[in-house]
């Protein structure tokens, strides 16, 4: 496992649930890190027990119905309790899942421009199988009203594809031939942090 694919996971982890303290992560990390958690279709998880975190059973498992888990957990004798919670084997499935689509292969191809305004134009026949996410930082701010930006845009897809876009930049307008190259998806995540 890689360190940096890792941290990642654990940051969206944090980001969909602000609320929930240090320990809770940490015991999500360590049933991940433990390889507790094992793929059982693409809505069911089975999750190790681990008695150093009070599981009283050797498994448990998770499902996603509807887009909300349930873990068998709830179904204990503290199920009352805990309904009402995400226990830290969902979170680990959580995890597991961050960390496999972080590893998984797409197509991108990136753009790093210079401009005030900016503008990415993607046909609109491809929306849905092309994703487009940007990162801008202001490099310029001594005229106030209309800072200068650095933005890198990437261009994504699940498959190999050539995709025409207009790019405007302070009104000079380019006809783009982008070709998506394979990478991995956290590398697309890295750069627009
Ligand atoms: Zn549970």
């Amino acid at each position: 496992m890689s360190r940096e694919l890792i941290d990642l996971a654990i940051e969206r982890l944090r980001e969909d649930f602000p609320n929930k303290s240090k320990s809770w992560i940490r015991r999500a990390l360590i049933r991940f890190m433990k390889g507790t958690v094992k793929e059982f279709n693409e809505n069911t998880w089975v999750v190790k027990g681990l008695t150093e975190l009070g599981d009283r059973y050797p498994t448990y498992v998770v499902r996603l119905r509807d887009g909300r888990y349930y873990c068998s957990c709830f179904e204990s004798s503290w199920g009352l309790r805990r309904k009402s919670e995400i226990c830290t084997h969902i979170a680990a499935v959580i995890l597991y899942r961050n960390y496999k689509r972080l590893d998984s292969d797409v197509y991108a191809s990136v753009i790093n421009i210079e401009c005030v305004d900016y503008y990415l134009e993607i046909p609109s026949e491809l929306r849905g199988k092309v994703k487009v996410v940007k990162s801008v930082r202001v490099v310029d701010s001594s005229d106030r009203l209309n800072p200068r930006h650095r933005v890198t845009y990437v261009v994504y897809s699940s498959e190999p594809l050539e995709v025409r876009a207009r790019l405007t930049c302070d009104g000079d307008v380019r006809e783009l031939s982008l070709r998506l190259v394979r990478t991995r998806r956290y590398i697309v995540e890295l750069l627009v942090r």
